[in-house]
C-alpha cells in the first residue's frame, strides 16, 4: 500500500474531493460515484487506493512519454530546486536551464526553427501564438489579416483563444465561443466520412476545404491555419499523406502563417520526434508541451520561425509572458526527459519496433463485430466501434457505446480514452512488445464485454 493510500481510505479521500471542481468531468455523475483515487505510479502503471495495479495505454494525458517513476528526473528537479527555485525571464534576464533548453530544442526541431518562447502548457502556449500572429500582420501592415482557421474536433486546449481555434462543439457551447476571428473546416476524417474515395484523393479533397474557406472570407482577412499533425483528443485522425502538403501550398499561395500543433505528436509519439517530418509541414510556428517534460513538470515551448521572429524582434518590446515562463525547474526537467528519449531511443523503438507490432496487433480486432476500423502510427492509436462495419454508421447516441467500452476497460485495469465511440491509445514510449500483448488481453475483455452489452 502506498502511503497517501494508507493515509486515508478511498471513501476518506472522495470526500475531501467534493471540494474540488474538476475539469472535464459530470459532478452529477462524480457525487455518485467519487473519483478514482490514483495513488501511486511505475513505469506503465499506476495505482489506486482499492490497491488495483492499471495498465495506463493513455501515459496519463498522451504526455508521460518516458513512463513513471524515473529518479533522475526527481534528482534534476530536486537539485535545480536547491540551486535556483524561481527566477523569471523578464526584462533581459535569463538563467542556465532556460538558456541551455533553448539551444537544445533549436538544434532538435526542424531548421527554420531558431527561437523559442515559454509557457506553461499547450493552452497558453496555442493562446500566445495567435499574439504573436496579430503582432506579425500588424507590424507587416496588413492589420485585416486576423481570422485563423482551423478544424471541426481539433483540440488545441481550454482558454478562450484556445477553445475558439479548437473545433469541439461541447466547449463552445455556453461559453459564447469562438471569439470572432475563428473559423473552422471540416477534419481529414477519411473513416468517418465513408471511405468511398481512395485516401490520397479524399487528402485531396479536404485540404481544398481550406482553400474554399479563405476565399469564402477573403485571403486579405485570414492570418494563418492552424492544425494538430494527427489529430488527437478529435479521434486519433491520421490524415492521408496527400492532406499536408497539399495544405502548405494552400497557405503559401493565400499567404497565411502555418500552425503545427504538436503537443500531442512531439517527443516521438508518432515514431518520429515530431510529426511535421512524415507529414512534410514546414511550420511557421510548432507548439510543444506534455511529452516536453512527460508531465513530469509543467511547461510548453513555442517554436518561432526565423521568418515571423525577425519581424516580431524588429519592434521592441514583445509585451507578453506569464511568470513563470520558461521556470527552471521545468526547464531542467524538460532536458532531462529529452535525454532519456534519446538516450533510450524510444523514438527508434517507437517507429521500427513497438509501432509495427502495435500496428499489427491490432488489426486482430477488425473481425471483432465491434470495430470498424483501427489505425495507428508510431504508438498513438484508435480503435473505432461502429454498429454496421459496411456502412461505417455509428451507434446512437453517438459516444454511449464508447463510455461503455471505457467502463469496461477500467473494470478490468485498463486505462484508455473515448472519443465519442472510438477508443483512443496512446502508451508511455518505454512500452515493449509485452505490454502491448498485456494491452491485447485487457482491450479485448473490454471489447468483449461492450458487444455483449449493447446486444
Ligand atoms: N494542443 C493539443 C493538440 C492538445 O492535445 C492539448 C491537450 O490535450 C492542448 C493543445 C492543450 O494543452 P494543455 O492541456 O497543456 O493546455
Amino acid at each position: 500500500m502506498t502511503a497517501s493510500a494508507k493515509r486515508n481510505s478511498t471513501a476518506e479521500w472522495q470526500a475531501q474531493d467534493r471540494k474540488h471542481l474538476h475539469p472535464f468531468t459530470d459532478h452529477a455523475e462524480l457525487g455518485r460515484i467519487g473519483a478514482k483515487v490514483i495513488t501511486k505510479a511505475e513505469g506503465t502503471y499506476l495505482f489506486d487506493s482499492d490497491g488495483n495495479k492499471i495498465l495506463d495505454a493513455f501515459a496519463g494525458l498522451w504526455c508521460v512519454n518516458i513512463g513513471y517513476g524515473r529518479k533522475s528526473i526527481a534528482d534534476v528537479a530536486h537539485a535545480q530546486l536547491l540551486e535556483l527555485p524561481y527566477y523569471n525571464t523578464f526584462f533581459k534576464t535569463t538563467h542556465p536551464p532556460v538558456a541551455e533548453l533553448s539551444k537544445l530544442l533549436v538544434e532538435m526541431t526542424p531548421k527554420q526553427f531558431n527561437h523559442v518562447f515559454y509557457g506553461l502548457s499547450g493552452s497558453d502556449a496555442n493562446d500566445t501564438i495567435v499574439r504573436m500572429v496579430r503582432t506579425y500582420w500588424n507590424l507587416k501592415k496588413q492589420p485585416k489579416k486576423k481570422t485563423i482557421i482551423s478544424r471541426w474536433n481539433g483540440y488545441h486546449g481550454s482558454t478562450m483563444v484556445a477553445a475558439s481555434l479548437g473545433g469541439m462543439n461541447y466547449m463552445h457551447e455556453l461559453a459564447d465561443l469562438p471569439l470572432p476571428g475563428h473559423a473552422h473546416i471540416k477534419q481529414p476524417y477519411w473513416y468517418g466520412d465513408g471511405g468511398s474515395q481512395t485516401p490520397e484523393e479524399f487528402g485531396l479533397a479536404a485540404a481544398k476545404l481550406l482553400e474554399d474557406k479563405i476565399l469564402e472570407l477573403g485571403a486579405e482577412n485570414v492570418a494563418a491555419f492552424i492544425g494538430e499533425p494527427i489529430q488527437g483528443a478529435g479521434g486519433v485522425i491520421i490524415p492521408p499523406s496527400t492532406y499536408w502538403p497539399e495544405v502548405q501550398k494552400i497557405c503559401k499561395k493565400y499567404d497565411l502563417l502555418l500552425i503545427a500543433d504538436e503537443v500531442i505528436c512531439g517527443f516521438g509519439r508518432t515514431g518520429y520526434m515530431f510529426a511535421s517530418e512524415p507529414f512534410q509541414i514546414e511550420a511557421d510556428f510548432m507548439t510543444l508541451a506534455k511529452g516536453l517534460t512527460s508531465g513530469y513538470m509543467p511547461l510548453s515551448a513555442i517554436m518561432v520561425a526565423d521568418r515571423v521572429a525577425e519581424v516580431l524582434n524588429s519592434f521592441g518590446d514583445f509585451n507578453h509572458g506569464f511568470t513563470y515562463s520558461g521556470h527552471p525547474v521545468s526547464c531542467a526537467v524538460a532536458i532531462e526527459n529529452i535525454r532519456i528519449i534519446r538516450e533510450e531511443k524510444m523514438v527508434e523503438t517507437a517507429h521500427d519496433e513497438t509501432g509495427p507490432y502495435l500496428a499489427k496487433r491490432l488489426e486482430e480486432f477488425k473481425d471483432h463485430p465491434l470495430v470498424g476500423e483501427v489505425r495507428s502510427m508510431g504508438l498513438v492509436g484508435a480503435i473505432e466501434l461502429v454498429k454496421d462495419k459496411k456502412t461505417h454508421k455509428t451507434f446512437e447516441p453517438v459516444g454511449k457505446v464508447g463510455t461503455i467500452c471505457r467502463d469496461h476497460c477500467v473494470k478490468n485495469n485498463l486505462i484508455m480514452r473515448a472519443t465519442r465511440d472510438t477508443m483512443l491509445l496512446s502508451p508511455p514510449l518505454m512500452w515493449t512488445k509485452g505490454h502491448i500483448d498485456e494491452f491485447m488481453k485487457l482491450a479485448k475483455i473490454a471489447l468483449d464485454a461492450t458487444a455483449k452489452d449493447v446486444g
